[in-house]
């Protein structure tokens, strides 16, 4: 506590003196890395970032890069410790580290993370990390992302749910120190988009706004019972969203503490339930409502249902919803190199939700385009690009497609399109490709 009180009062002195990081080292190389060290962060940019990726029009484009990731860190986590009043002391737990490849694709490839725009893991084992690990000056959790997420870059959109980045992921890093212990994936990602949310200077009512509609919708025609999913043992469609918002509604009615006491006490136990033999039962769920909110699961459950009733359904809340439903950002990003226009269309789908509204005509406008096929184009240098999203598409299908024989189908479908690109039959291969991702890229069942 005395720690981060110490930091505060710093941040007000430094915020007086128009704050210019409190950076604590210059810049070193180290191993593929450039190391920048700051009040809370090791930061770590890749060594090869190219220099139209840095600070441009500065005299120092390295540096001015580092500053902003850096301030804009340090700014994040203080957001977080306030949106969750779990303070994080650095001399005790270590300084965070944040590793930021160039890109999304760089990121993607080298982390083998598919699905990911950003994910929290275990520092690397080199040996200058292990013996940093090692004097205790560290925290064993870091944060892999790429620098289209920092700082305030926009991830999560293949989740269906627009949230910067970086303050998700320290979320967990934070989670995972100052909580720890095995959690329902509802909880643990629940956790992060609500800190995120509340830490945002978007007011609450457009971030949770438009997500209770998603919920409202999804609960009347497709799970009716959202509270099944803090068994940790549901499918993952509109998990990210449930769980930040029933954490929101929980701290609303009681507190945030009241909730994280909750969370705490939650131990993972052998279950049975359809595909899963280890979770969180409903008896224990209902036992520590109990306990804490003075409610019962049965009674916790009404009371959300009747919350998300209130919800008023916009049109914006209704389009955006289908949206989410079509997974329209990852059919972008896996069409991307088979589209003539295809990395503007991208960023255009990132800008559906900037700022926390849904934005209709850019909406629409992304999907008129994508619908067309006069907008499709394929080369060797196309297909080769489309190919290199294979990955994702197996990842999309490993997470949300529930049936194993529509998995399996896609699977040799993407061996037919293989087959058609080794033999260069490349306007088979786009067609063929475009099918595939309308019709299996998709929340709907
Ligand atoms: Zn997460």
């Amino acid at each position: 506590m005395r720690g981060s009180r110490r930091y505060y009062g710093l941040l007000t002195v430094l915020g007086l003196a128009l704050w210019n990081v409190a950076v604590l080292a210059n810049p070193i190389v180290e191993g593929d890395w450039v190391r920048y060290e700051t009040e809370r962060f090791f930061i770590y940019l890749w060594k090869e970032t190219p220099p139209e990726r840095l600070g441009l029009g500065s005299p120092d484009p390295l540096r001015t890069k580092l500053d902003e990731i850096a301030l804009s860190v340090e700014t994040d986590l203080k957001g977080i410790e306030g949106a969750l009043q779990l303070p994080y002391d650095a001399a005790l737990y270590g300084k965070i580290a944040i590793f930021v490849y160039a890109s999304l694709e760089e990121y993607q490839q080298r982390t083998g993370c598919y699905l990911c725009s950003g994910h929290v893991t275990s520092v690397p084992s080199t040996p200058e990390i292990q013996a940093l690990l090692a004097t205790g000056r560290l925290n064993r959790y870091a944060v892999y992302v790429h620098l289209d997420n920092t700082p305030r870059g926009l991830g999560g959109l293949s989740i269906g749910l627009p949230q910067e980045v970086v303050p998700h992921e320290l979320v967990h890093v934070l989670d995972l120190t100052l909580i720890g212990g095995s959690k329902p994936s509802t909880l643990r990602e629940g956790l992060a988009v609500y800190a995120t949310f509340k830490a945002d200077a978007t007011p609450d009512e457009l971030q949770f706004g438009l997500t209770n509609q998603h919920l409202r919708l999804f609960a009347e025609t497709d799970t009716p019972d959202l509270l099944s999913y803090l068994t940790g043992c549901s499918s993952r469609r509109f998990l990210y969203s449930f769980g930040g918002s029933f954490i929101d509604f929980v701290a609303r009615q009681s507190s945030i503490g009241a909730f994280l006491e909750f969370y705490r006490r939650l131990q993972s136990e052998r279950v049975t339930l359809p595909n899963c033999s280890f979770g969180f039962s409903l008896e224990q769920i209902d036992r520590l409502l109990q306990q804490i909110l003075q409610k019962s699961l049965e009674q916790v459950r009404r009371e959300y249902r009747a919350f998300l009733q209130t919800m008023e359904l916009t049109e914006d809340g209704r389009r955006s919803y289908d949206f989410v439903m079509d997974q329209v950002f990852n059919r972008a990003i896996y069409l991307e190199p088979l589209l003539v226009n295809g990395a503007e269309l991208v960023r255009q789908t990132r800008a559906v939700w900037a700022g926390g509204r849904f934005d209709r005509e850019r909406a629409a406008y992304v999907r008129a385009y994508m619908s067309d096929m006069k907008n499709y184009t394929a080369s060797a240098e196309r297909v080769a690009g489309a190919l290199k999203n294979f990955e994702r598409v197996r990842s999309f299908a490993s997470n949300y497609i529930d049936d194993p024989a529509t998995r399996s189908h896609v699977e040799q479908r993407l061996r037919e399109l293989a087959e058609l690109a080794r033999t260069e039959r490349f306007e088979e291969f786009k067609d063929g490709f475009v099918t595939l991702v309308f019709q299996y890229v998709t929340w709907r069942r």
